[in-house]
């Protein structure tokens, strides 16, 4: 999914909603240059130009960042 705050969009975001074992965050120009460059995970993202074309972009989030559990307050 594409972050509202700095438009980068989760590499892949598959199409089914599953889970990727390796995902990083790209640019919109870095997906195309990826999809042009007939990046093999392109398929089955929600980002490809084909996938888009029919459906839209997917929607994008906010990231919301929870405390972490391992924080303690010290002193
Ligand atoms: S369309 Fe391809 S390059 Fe773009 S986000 Fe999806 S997998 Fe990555």
């Amino acid at each position: 999914m594409a972050n509202l705050q700095n438009g980068l969009q989760s590499c892949p975001t598959r199409i089914d909603g599953a889970p990727v074992l390796f995902a990083h965050k790209v640019s919109a120009g870095q997906c195309q240059d990826r999809q042009r460059g007939q990046y093999h995970k392109c398929f089955t993202c929600a980002y490809n130009n084909l996938y888009v074309a029919k459906h839209g972009r997917p929607l994008p989030t906010r990231v919301v960042q929870k405390p972490s559990p391992l924080a303690m307050k010290v002193g």
